[in-house]
């Protein structure tokens, strides 16, 4: 099939959810794609932030073709290997102390939001002779948990709340960054914090040194749960395994997905001490939840994360910051290891997005900025081919 026809097939076919742009991926390697016609592209988004070794890395492809081929699913009522692994490496490499294995960003979420009301619940609701009433999460504003109702209520953005009315009950929002405004929002019924270290969908937003260390104290000191949003910075994208490493805290639930599986469907709920015993049989449930091939997958992108691959990260991800500061056109980069936002001086980001197709390199918006989110992989390399790409789009005049 030809680019046309795919595009047609599709526009006829799918709802019309996606803004997207006039192109159609074929194949790729590495760090670099081709569309049907063979024009190549230059990759700065692993999708978005989930092909975290690149297109078709030979050892994971291995991986999951050698699982496809030996074991594709079972129930979740019984043990498999790849499941097995993958957690084991998820723990030790995350610190935490159990898991859950989901399908997607915004399903880890949504048995978060669970945990966290049934430890409060557990703890809190008998002392009321079960009139529970400290199930409140509080949220930021800028922030994005998902698209499920549970995940669009948590999403701190107008944007995604418009049409979908009623919403879950016991969500207030707080401003990023702000101690005071945190401090303001809190009632006795709160019972959970969720954020993002960095807010991709909201802008590569960083929260503070100073703010996470003050809400990790709020949240120790009151028992509430800190729920770490790790969807997007998780799995060695900011250059630390997660983005809480950055900050020398520890969250009571974390939940991961994008980069873990490589390029195929995962998501995580990671327990800490506080909460590793919450859910019981029956609670929670998911039919593909720890499918073998997905594990396999993600068990190989884990068993590529070391201090050294880490290292790398922080330092392409500091070289890319200083090229892009220097570019005319640039005014501001901001994020943390090989999650980067750039805004422009004179530029939309939509129109710098099309340029940069024309001329092969694949780049994402976040609100009024670009995003760039290479492979984790990416080769010195190719980050210059594909920085000199957007370079002529950013400063033609
Ligand atoms: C992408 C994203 C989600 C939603 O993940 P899906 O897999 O699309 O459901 C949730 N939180 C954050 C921070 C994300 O970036």
């Amino acid at each position: 099939m030809n680019s046309d026809d795919i595009k047609r097939l599709e526009d006829k076919y799918i709802a019309d959810t996606y803004a997207r742009y006039d192109v159609s991926i074929v194949r790729g390697e590495g760090a670099t794609c081709y569309d049907a016609e063979g024009k190549s592209y230059i990759d700065f988004t692993s999708g978005i932030g989930v092909n975290a070794l690149g297109f078709c890395d030979p050892g994971w492809v291995r991986a999951v073709a050698e699982q496809a081929g030996k074991l594709q699913h079972t129930s979740n009522l019984i043990y498999t290997e790849p499941c097995s692994l993958a957690a084991e490496k998820m723990i030790r490499l995350s610190g935490m102390s159990n898991m859950f294995f989901c399908n997607s960003g915004a399903e880890a979420n949504e048995g978060a939001i669970k945990t966290a009301r049934k430890y409060s619940h557990m703890k809190y609701g008998a002392a009321n002779e079960g009139a529970f009433n400290r199930y409140e999460i509080i949220t930021l504003d800028g922030s994005f948990h998902g698209r499920t109702m549970a995940t669009i209520t948590a999403t701190g953005q107008e944007s995604f709340h418009k049409d979908f009315s009623p919403f879950l009950q016991g969500f207030a929002y707080a401003k990023a960054n702000d101690v005071d405004d945190l401090r303001a929002k809190l009632t006795d019924r709160t019972c959970a914090i969720m954020i993002e270290f960095v807010q991709g969908e909201g802008g590569v937003n960083e929260l503070s040194r100073d703010y996470v260390r003050a809400l990790a104290e709020i949240c120790e000191t009151m028992d509430i749960l800190l729920i770490a949003d790790e969807v997007q910075t998780g799995v060695a994208r900011t250059g630390r395994f997660m983005a809480y490493d950055h900050f020398d805290i520890k969250p009571d639930i974390v939940t991961a997905a994008k980069g873990m599986g490589g390029g195929l469907p995962i998501g995580v709920i990671l327990f800490g001490e506080k909460t590793k015993d919450v859910l019981k049989h029956g609670d929670h449930g998911s039919t593909y939840g720890g499918n073998p091939v997905v594990c396999a997958g993600a068990n190989y992108v884990l068993s590529r994360i070391d201090g050294a691959f880490l290292a790398r990260v922080r330092e392409n991800g500091a070289y890319m910051k200083e090229r892009l500061l220097s570019m005319r056109g640039v005014s501001e980069v901001s994020g943390k290891g090989l999650m980067i936002g750039v805004s422009l001086a004179d530029k939309t980001p939509v129109e710098v997005v099309r340029g940069c197709l024309r001329g092969g390199l694949l780049i994402l918006t976040a609100k009024d900025k670009l995003r760039l989110l290479p492979p984790l992989t990416i080769s010195r390399e190719d980050i210059d081919a594909g920085l000199e790409i957007l370079e002529r789009v950013v400063s033609a005049m």
